[in-house]
């Protein structure tokens, strides 16, 4: 496979550049830009590699406000090019990861430390031009540094991989204790490889694909059911029907927070990770969550989080996700391949190809 980490090789633009730009519900277009110039606290950035994410597939369908026309694209990995005259601590040749969110700093929350729940939370690739194209430019202060020589299509995943860092926050794994993962997806499969790293005793992966089930056991979890076939009970009776102290819904639908109430010990922690449909309602009794005990916790983006996610993604396995890339000019079948929810873990589209 050619490294497409060997910045070196990059050809400069010109004055334009390609871009994949939102212009409205279903309107996706390779348009051409001008390459944009920073501002003196920015850096433009040439993305390498930029996942396709489910936020993005519902951004195209309508369901996900997003501000056209707007390039996409939040989770990138590139090279920084220029650097704006009062950025600190970048230079020109850097391989760098964007935090792609931003704050108003004056609402109540922002001024609580809880920036990630601000009302006019605005991000890269969403509501600012993001990193599906050749360039990018953003603040110095959203960029963080990789380790030199990383692959480009593993470190655009610190983004994803900072959400689930916040998750992890929320849970809390004790050490030694039993955690159920419902799904095997990209997310699915980063939270098992977390949940074993802080130290949890029995984790089992509930996954209807088989070949996820088997990347599951690879990432950590010590068993992987199809919950087609068994329902909550298999893995109940990996716990002596005791239920598991930690859940996770990896997935984000009705069905799947119901399994997560029933599959839950008494006392237990339960992570909503997965995002649902927002009309989506589930059936839970209050009597289950009051007589046993049970915490159910929302994890929304990644405060705080980005620079641990970059510190961890050495450590994540990450190299053994399949993951499937298309040069920047067929985003059109990178985007059928993200939503037909195949195979692959991580669909990437790689902006300086064509
Ligand atoms: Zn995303
Ligand atoms: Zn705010």
């Amino acid at each position: 496979m050619t490294d497409i980490t060997m910045h070196s090789e990059l050809r400069s633009l010109g004055s334009t550049m390609k871009a994949v730009r939102f212009h409205g519900c279903g309107n996706l277009r390779l348009d051409e830009l001008a390459v944009p110039d920073p501002q003196p606290n920015e850096v433009r950035v040439r993305p390498l590699a930029a996942g396709v994410c489910g936020t993005d597939a519902h951004i195209l369908r309508g369901e996900f406000p997003a501000t056209p026309p707007v390039v996409l694209g939040h989770e990138v990995a590139g090279v920084v090019e220029a650097v704006g005259t009062e950025v600190k601590g970048l230079a020109e040749g850097d391989l760098i990861t964007v935090q792609p969110n931003t704050y108003c700093g004056v609402c109540r929350y922002c001024r609580m430390g809880r920036e990630h729940l601000c009302p006019d939370l605005r991000a890269y690739g969403v509501h600012m031009n993001g990193g599906f194209a050749q360039a990018m430019v953003v603040p110095g202060r959203v960029v963080y540094r990789l380790p030199s020589g990383m692959d480009a299509r593993l470190a655009c995943l610190a983004e994803p991989l900072a959400c689930c860092v916040h998750g992890m926050d929320r849970l809390a794994v004790r050490s030694g204790s039993t955690v159920l993962v419902i799904g095997a997806g990209l997310i699915g499969l980063m939270l098992t490889r977390l949940a074993r790293l802080a130290g949890a005793g029995l984790i089992v992966a509930s996954e209807p694909q088989e070949l996820r089930r088997a990347v599951a056991l690879e990432f950590g979890a010590d068993r992987a059911v199809d919950p087609n076939q068994e329902g909550t009970k298999e893995p109940l009776a990996a716990t002596q029907g005791q239920g598991f102290d930690f859940v996770i819904d990896a997935v984000g639908s009705a069905a799947t927070f119901e399994q997560a109430i029933d599959a839950a010990a008494r006392g237990a922690t339960i992570l909503v990770f997965g995002v649902a449909p927002m009309p989506a309602t589930a059936s839970v009794r209050p009597y289950d969550i009051y007589a046993r005990e049970l915490a159910v916790l929302g994890s929304f983006i990644n405060p705080y989080t980005h620079e641990r996610a970059v510190h961890l993604l050495p450590q994540m396995g990450l190299e053994k996700l399949r993951i499937e890339t298309y040069p920047l000019g067929e985003f059109r079948k990178a985007f059928e391949a993200q939503m037909a929810g195949g195979a692959a873990a991580k669909v990437e589209l790689l902006p300086q190809l064509m």
